[in-house]
């Protein structure tokens, strides 16, 4: 069958060759070690699926209103009222099939053909498809390892231009595993002031921060930064529950409404269950997340020490999400066992098949110095890993 220009464009996500290769390996018996997963290794709380259970037997199986039930909109707005110090309606949020439909909907709703969208390196590899499929252009920064891969405001300053419609923002950072401090969000927020460009701020691993890193909402930065930005959260990461599907994008109502309308022809409502069980997770005081947030912070720690201390190996603290991102450049030009390493997709591919250690390549993410390993499994596979890259490098 003829397939539209418009898929034929849409590439393989370069991420998943690895992974998939890796996935293929241990399905033969092989024992690979991965740390390529996006999701945490814990399974949902219990009680957050027993709310799901009850609400099945209770009958709620059949369609809700387009942007999800009133309650759980009334319990994300109080969310973002007690976490983010943030005033939104329930008009102003709408619930989406997961943060990536949250993506995708919400540039669809606001961009253009033609339009530019800002989008510094590293970069999560859905953002520039959903960019080019609303049409508009990625018009990517390269930042610099020595400001941890974050974007200064002159960088933003100087990319844009009368085309640019929107400023990418990604805190904590898939893949980077780094945050922006409140300072460094508001430095940035003010050279947005008297500019037309709207923000699309990504806060999927807003309960995921370590050390003194305190989070802040780029919307809760001042007035203008509020009616210039859609937020997007979502239940996947923080309550491990990525396979329920539970996004949300929250700003400005004529934004909401246009996804809504969107959205009406083409998922309707999240899956109504679902959405009762989300109720009870977000009013959740049990502690579950910050439990969770404890444990990837010592994993986060212990795998940033361990890469640190192999030569030729520079790895940042993370400070959010479930990511190391280290720079492994220093081994390119090399040649271990039958594989020339000129780069990150040589150097994940070779450690795959020689040390069977599965790592994800920067290059896609737009910096081929790097890999990413998340660090949502054991203590001991980190360990177990280390001690592979470490011969491997020898
Ligand atoms: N944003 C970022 C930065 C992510 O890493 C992910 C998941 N990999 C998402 C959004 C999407 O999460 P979900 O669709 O599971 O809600």
């Amino acid at each position: 069958m003829k397939v539209s220009k418009r898929a034929q464009a849409v590439p393989p996500s370069a991420t998943m060759a690895v992974t998939s290769r890796a996935k293929e390996m241990i399905s033969q018996g092989i024992d690979v070690l991965s740390f390529a997963a996006g999701e945490p290794d814990f399974d949902t709380p219990d009680f957050i699926k027993q709310a799901a259970i009850d609400a099945l037997k209770a009958g709620k199986t059949g369609y809700t209103a387009t942007p999800g039930i009133i309650e759980l909109r009334t319990a994300i707005a109080a969310k973002f009222k007690a976490d983010n110090n943030l005033d939104y309606t329930p008009e102003q949020i709408i619930v989406n099939i997961g943060a990536k439909h949250s993506v995708y909907e919400s540039m669809q709703a606001v961009l253009d053909p033609g339009d530019e969208v800002i989008l510094p390196t590293p970069y999560w590899v859905t953002y520039p498809e959903a960019i080019k499929l609303a049409g508009a252009i990625p018009k990517v920064v390269q930042t610099n390892s020595e400001n941890s891969h974050k974007i200064t405001p002159e960088q933003l300053k100087d990319a844009i231009n009368d085309k640019t419609a929107m400023f990418l923002l990604n805190s904590p950072n898939n893949p980077g595993g780094f945050s922006y401090t409140p300072e460094e969000l508001s430095a940035l927020a003010k050279v947005l002031e008297g500019t037309d460009v709207m923000v699309l701020s990504d806060e999927i691993y807003e309960k995921l921060v370590y050390g003194d890193t305190r989070f802040v909402s780029f919307a809760s930065l001042s007035d203008d930064a509020y009616n210039r930005t859609l937020t997007i959260n979502g239940l996947s990461k923080a309550f491990a529950m990525t396979g329920w599907r539970l996004g949300y994008t929250a700003g400005p109502l004529d934004a909401i409404k246009a996804m809504g309308r969107l959205q009406s022809h083409m998922t309707q409502n999240p899956v109504t269950f679902a959405q009762a069980a989300a109720v009870t997770a977000l009013k959740d005081k049990s502690g579950a997340v910050e439990k969770m947030r404890v444990e990837f912070e010592k994993r986060g720690k212990y795998m940033a020490d361990r890469l640190n201390a192999i030569e030729g190996i520079t790895c940042d603290q993370p400070t959010g999400a479930f990511y190391a991102f280290p720079d492994v450049s220093a081994h390119y030009g090399r040649n271990i066992g039958d594989t020339a390493i000129n780069g990150s997709m040589d150097f994940a591919q070779a450690l795959l098949a020689q040390a069977k250690v599965a790592v994800v390549p920067g290059e896609p993410f737009g910096c081929p110095n790097n890999v990413r390993l998340s660090f949502a499994c054991s203590i001991e596979q980190i360990e177990k890993g280390a001690d592979r890259i470490q011969t491997w490098l020898k």
